[in-house]
């Protein structure tokens, strides 16, 4: 069935990114109020995620691992209609774990047991004991593709692969500014949110104070914005002299999820036109609401693209909502 092989093709781990998004999202699935993500050699060596949500008991931590096993909705409906679960598949603990060496420490929540650690290596238990583990849950991925040479191979350098679990934990850590999160790599502390401000303190821990105060708040909904499926665009947009040779600050989100959209992105350039330098890109996190049936989800699960079916009415309405905060601002 269709939707099964998209599901499969989707939930392939591609590199350490692909791994962390899924454990990112896991921990904020359990309702986590902090998730504190640490890597070694961009991700390869090791990638450990540590959460202080509901956590599991010996049974769900075995079932946890287990193909097709989730405690969650299953197909894409979740997706569409943006509600607020963010897995959906049941495979990415299986997956990784046939890839890498997983380590699971867990305890449920006011569980005044011990806690479980379970060890899942190239696709089989090979361990299960009670251990003492903090409330939550904490999983570690070893030697990612230890056994998948060819995959192994593929992968960049350090440096890029940590650039991309950066870009990761960046964006949920942006989309979640209730949630403290935090970033280590290689002992190095990246950043880390405090879980208790708004976006504006939540983009000054991540990039820093110099960006943080470049933001310009974008505010538009209903008749605030032209013809269009999207019904608001708000979050923070930079200065356009605070910018960047590279689009990865672009952080969009639709219906709470980090996607990338053609229009979505075009519509934000065209905004800022010539006032920013050629190959320039702004800083911007900026969340759209859209009704479920006017997205298509379907493009690129893996890369979280979406297109939208009047595409040319969503990049207007972006360009206006983004072109009216800077005019607002004399720009
Ligand atoms: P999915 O998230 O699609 O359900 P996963 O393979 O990512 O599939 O996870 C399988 C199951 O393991 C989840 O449905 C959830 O019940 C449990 N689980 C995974 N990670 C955590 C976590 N950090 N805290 C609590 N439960 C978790
Ligand atoms: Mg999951």
């Amino acid at each position: 069935e269709d939707t099964v092989a998209r599901i499969a093709a989707g939930e392939v781990v591609e590199r350490p990114a692909s791994a962390v998004k899924e454990l990112v999202e896991n921990s904020l699935d359990a309702d986590a109020d902090s998730v504190d993500v640490t890597v070694e050699e961009g991700g390869t060596e090791l990638i450990r995620v540590a959460d202080d949500g509901r956590g599991m008991g010996e049974a769900d931590v075995r079932a946890a691992v287990r193909e097709h096993t989730t405690s969650k909705i299953d197909g894409l409906e979740d997706l569409e209609s943006g509600v607020a679960t963010l897995g959906f598949r049941g495979e990415a603990l299986h997956t990784i774990g046939s890839v890498s060496r997983v380590t699971i420490c867990s305890r449920p929540r006011g569980d005044a047991g011990a806690g479980t650690e379970l060890v899942y290596e190239g696709g089989e238990v090979t361990g299960v004991e009670p251990t003492g583990c903090p409330e939550g849950t904490i999983v570690e991925v070893e030697d990612l593709f230890y056994n998948t040479p060819a995959r192994r191979k593929f992968l960049k350098t350090t440096a890029t692969e940590f650039a991309h679990v950066n870009r990761v934990v960046t964006r949920y850590a942006l989309a979640n500014p209730d949630v403290a999160v935090s970033l280590t790599h290689d002992g190095r502390e990246v950043f880390a949110t405090t879980g208790q401000g708004d976006l504006q303190a939540a983009v000054m821990a991540v990039y820093g104070r110099e960006v943080a105060s470049a933001m310009i708040p974008v505010e538009a909904e209903g008749d605030d914005l032209p013809p269009g499926p999207l019904e608001s665009v708000s979050g923070l947009v930079s200065h356009p002299e605070t910018n960047r040779s590279s689009p990865e600050y672009l952080a969009t989100y639709v219906n709470g999820r980090a996607v990338t959209a053609d229009a979505v992105r075009e519509g934000i350039m065209g905004a800022y036109g010539a006032q920013l330098g050629g190959d320039r890109y702004p800083f911007v996190t900026l969340f759209l609401e859209v009704p479920g049936e006017a997205v298509d989800v379907n493009v690129h699960p893996r890369k979280r693209e979406v297109r939208f079916d009047d595409d040319d009415s969503v990049r207007r309405q972006v360009d206006a909502a983004v072109e009216s905060a800077l005019l607002e601002h004399g720009l």
